[in-house]
């Protein structure tokens, strides 16, 4: 039999604001152990919540800018589950009422569109963190609770069970996360966990309706780990049903080092958590007027930006795509045109030389040494004529390294382009005389022979002549 794989994920997603969801207490990463925290985060007797505006506008931005429907009545519920980092014995978070519901955003996989809907978007409370002694749970001695991360806003974004493929779940996931950099609510640091993602696969046979059962990976936190994880458990799932057995219900957890996922308990469901609404916080209701006025603040987002680059300024659907996948690297595109510079030589620039030498240093593009004004001046030295595209390149490497403008660079190695006809005409005819087969081939008919001729005086002119110019000349001298 054929089975098809069926996969719905549940993205969590850090918030980046300077206090946590419930109380004053800093968000920051990497703090001491057990330094941001007061009673309200710790969970202790006596003390009450407030929720943080500032969450409910990111979760509002979110919910809009991937086209739900914002709730204006929705309220918190408690998660109840016992955990050593969960100090108030339950997590407060949203169940019926959540704050975004029926959204979607659309991907692209291999040039096909594809729509992926989102059941909703909820707001929550992080939990705290272990700290084993040794590497894993098991080969410690001891393990310490830090409760930093305790009551850091996350947003829950659930999507439907409409991917088919880990490549769709993974460009499902890069949407996501460029939208919630575009929208400028999360760091998306993957590393640091603040992007995260619960994955469930299942299979059926092609043609059925009825889901599968499946099964759930927690905690994927790198675009890598997701589609590893997946491929594997599709293969494992094939397995199982190929041997005429049946999938278990479970969570599992992906080893990265290994590649496998592994069983590690049977999956809870909703009444396990005895959910119950929050007594200590209101509802949080939301007006038509201030979702409007969220819908107009909100900023170009990718699809939008893709779509610009595409149509009005003629660059590539790929791309175009790759530009915008992060905000980053549009915002940068954008920094670069506001030069003048031209915008499929800028795409071939980020394309090529910059991500080359970025990809070669680890560094993002938030840290490259060229600045977007400088590529900008550098570009504009090529549409001008002042360099070739040849030298540019190693203009573009000398840049790398110094802090100099490009003009300077030029100026210093002498390596403006020769556009001088007078200084061009004696290395023509040094060639010319040096190169009889190819004049001959050119004077009996086949034009293409003077391709040698321009190349030797790009040669000999250390590749700064101007090769349409040269190419002009020569076609004078030989005519
Ligand atoms: P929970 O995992 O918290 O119990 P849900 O039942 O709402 O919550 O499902 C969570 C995620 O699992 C959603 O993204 C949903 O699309 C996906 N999902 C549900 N059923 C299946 C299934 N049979 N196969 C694959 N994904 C599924
Ligand atoms: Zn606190
Ligand atoms: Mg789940």
């Amino acid at each position: 039999m054929k089975y098809e794989a069926v996969i719905g994920l549940e993205i969590h997603s850090e918030l980046k604001t300077k206090t946590k969801i419930f109380c004053g207490c800093a968000t920051g990463f990497g703090a001491e152990q057990n330094t941001h925290v007061c009673p309200v985060c710790l969970g202790l007797p006596g003390v009450l919540p407030v929720v943080n505006r500032r969450v409910v506008e990111f979760a509002i931005k979110a919910g809009l800018a991937t086209n739900c429907t914002i709730n204006k009545y929705s309220k918190f519920d408690r998660k109840n589950y016992y955990y050593p980092d969960l100090p108030k014995n339950f997590q407060t978070s949203q169940y019926d009422l959540p704050i975004a519901e029926h959204g979607y955003v659309d991907i692209d996989v291999d040039g096909e569109k594809k729509r992926i809907r989102l059941t909703r978007i909820h707001m929550e409370e992080d939990a705290g963190k272990l700290v084993h002694s040794g590497a894993t749970i098991k080969d410690s001695a001891s393990s310490n609770v830090d409760y930093n991360r305790t009551g850091v806003p996350l947003l829950e974004i659930v999507s439907e069970p409409d991917m088919r493929t880990a490549e769709e779940a993974r460009a499902y996931m890069e949407k996501i996360k460029s939208i919630l950099e575009y929208i400028d609510v999360s760091n998306c640091r993957m590393e640091q966990g603040n992007l995260r993602a619960d994955v469930n696969v299942s299979l059926r046979p092609v043609g059925q309706k009825e889901l599968g059962t499946r099964t759930e990976m927690k905690n994927i936190n790198s675009f890598k780990s997701l589609v590893e994880a997946i491929d594997y458990e599709i293969e494992r799932q094939t397995e199982v049903l190929e041997d005429g057995g049946h999938i278990i219900q479970e969570t599992r957890t992906f080893d990265a080092a290994k590649g496998i996922t592994l069983s590690m308990r049977s999956k809870e469901e909703a009444q396990d958590y005895r959910y119950m609404p929050e007594p200590d916080l209101p509802p949080i209701i939301t007006t038509d007027e201030e979702i409007e006025a969220y819908r107009k603040g909100l900023p170009e987002l990718p699809d939008a930006r893709r779509e610009r680059l595409e149509t009005k300024l003629g660059l590539s659907s790929y791309d175009a795509g790759i530009i915008t996948s992060s905000r980053a690297m549009a915002d940068y595109f954008d920094d670069v045109l506001a030069t003048g510079a031209d915008a499929k030589l800028i795409a071939n620039w980020m394309m090529g030389d910059l991500a080359k030498n970025l990809n070669a240093e680890g560094k993002t593009i938030e840290y490259s040494p060229i600045e977007a004004k400088r590529l900008g001046d550098m570009i504009n030295l090529i549409t001008k004529g002042t360099i070739s595209s040849k030298i540019a390149k190693d203009v573009f490497a000398e840049m790398w390294k110094s802090k100099d403008a490009p003009e300077k660079i030029v100026k210093d190695k002498g390596l403006v382009q020769i556009t001088d006809t007078n200084e061009l005409d004696s290395v023509l005819d040094e060639v010319i005389t040096a190169n009889p087969k190819p004049v001959a081939d050119f004077k009996s008919g086949n034009k293409k022979a003077i391709g040698a001729l321009v190349g030797q005086v790009m040669k000999k002119t250390h590749g700064k002549a101007n090769p349409k110019l040269v190419n002009e000349m020569l076609q004078k001298k030989l005519s």
